[in-house]
């Protein structure tokens, strides 16, 4: 019925509506509907005025709470009963407040072979590069986020290529660059969600928090939080240690420990300047290594040893 009044809807010459019908009594029969029931519907079409299906039919607002099944022929007499019987279901007070109207009862298409076996929608193929907004409503970091690939960090000249992270990603190492200045850069990294460590971020500069070089550079003259942007450089460290290592390649490459934010060279630091403290609030690690160890490290970098590095 409905598909015959699409089809008088959509027809305005009765010539091409018949010819449309007939097509359509041909796909019921061959889907083995019963005649009957493609008669009645078809008469039924045949007898509605075209002008009424085209003029807009405002819907009247009602209270019925609809009651969805999935659709079987053996629950097409179910509406009949429930606005018969809605009276007994009304004696009870509990329910009666409930439902003012009878419950509206709606049937959904089950699931067939083909929404199984198939899908309308093409599988997208994963950006490979580029960080990207999670477009969540309240969130308080995409308008900082930075999507550009490749990416130039200001006052250098290293192409960044981002991987495809978001404000939810967790483990990650990334870097804080200033819009108004090319001295705003800073490494950072973190175990937790990257969204928790850059509203810290966003609180020390709210608060002008002094011994922490972030909150300080965006209260220089001429800055505010607006020109406070990030990019997320790497996720999915196996451990703290390759994750801080990564954070102070990051450091070396961009050279924020010189032109930039960084006060110190992240996990080298730990190794020579064991209670220095500072921003990073503590010592960090079991106490000064052995000099080989230092030494060490500065010949895996030299030799961009991927084990280190990662
Ligand atoms: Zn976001
Ligand atoms: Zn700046």
């Amino acid at each position: 019925m409905i598909d015959s009044l699409r089809i008088k809807r959509i027809c305005s010459d009765p010539l091409d509506y018949d010819r449309q019908i007939g097509k359509l009594i041909n796909h019921f029969l061959r889907s083995d509907y019963p005649l009957k029931v493609i008669k009645k519907a078809t008469i039924k079409a045949s007898k509605v005025d075209r002008n009424k299906l085209l003029t807009y039919s405002s819907k009247t607002p009602h209270q019925r709470i609809p009651m969805v099944f999935e659709f079987n022929y053996k629950l097409t007499k179910l509406s009949r009963p429930l606005v018969k019987d809605f009276k007994y279901l009304r004696l009870d007070p509990s329910i009666r407040d409930l439902f003012s109207d009878p419950p509206l009862s709606a049937r959904r298409q089950p699931p067939n072979l083909r929404s199984l076996l198939t899908s309308s929608r093409l599988p997208q193929p994963p950006a490979s590069h580029g960080n990207r907004t999670c477009n969540k409503r309240r969130c308080q970091v995409c308008k900082h986020i930075i999507t550009d690939v490749p990416f130039i960090p200001p006052g250098t000249t290293t192409k960044i290529r981002p991987p495809p992270l978001t404000c939810d990603s967790s483990n990650v190492v990334y870097l804080l660059v200033c819009t108004r200045c090319d001295r705003g850069n800073y490494v950072g990294e973190t175990g937790s969600k990257f969204r928790l460590r850059f509203n810290n971020h966003k609180q020390t500069i709210r608060d002008n928090t002094q011994g922490f070089t972030v909150g300080q550079h965006y209260n220089l003259p001429g800055h505010d939080l607006n020109d406070l942007k990030c990019i997320l450089l790497g996720s999915s460290f196996t451990s703290q240690q390759i994750r801080r290592n990564s954070e102070t390649k990051w450091v070396l490459t961009l050279n924020t420990h010189i032109a930039g934010l960084n006060r110190d060279l992240g996990i080298i630091s730990d190794y020579t300047f064991h209670n220095r403290g500072g921003f990073r609030g503590g010592p960090r690690g079991p106490g000064p290594p052995p000099f080989q160890k230092i030494l060490k490290f500065f010949q895996l970098h030299k030799t961009k040893d991927k084990a280190l590095f990662q």
